[in-house]
């Protein structure tokens, strides 16, 4: 698939990491994981969720509230 170069405005490759005509580079290459998280991100269903709610920071809130409970029973049967 080509692209329009935004420096040149040249066609080049998508694939290009940089243009060969005037060697503006494109893009930082993401790595794979990057990539794939910002795919998933994007997809309708998980923008529906992140706009209904800030599940993560819900799960985040979750998982410390569960961590300190653990903490404190662990405090508590361990106490003489
Ligand atoms: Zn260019």
């Amino acid at each position: 698939m080509l692209i329009e170069c935004p420096e040149c405005h040249q066609q080049i490759s998508d694939e290009a990491v940089s243009c060969p005509h005037c060697g503006k580079v494109m893009k930082a290459q993401p790595s794979p994981s990057q990539e794939f998280f910002d795919t998933w991100r994007n997809q309708p269903e998980v923008k529906k969720i992140r706009k209904a709610q800030g599940c993560y920071n819900v799960g985040m809130l979750i998982l410390t509230i569960i961590i300190v409970l653990v903490g404190l029973l662990l405090f508590i049967f361990s106490a003489p």
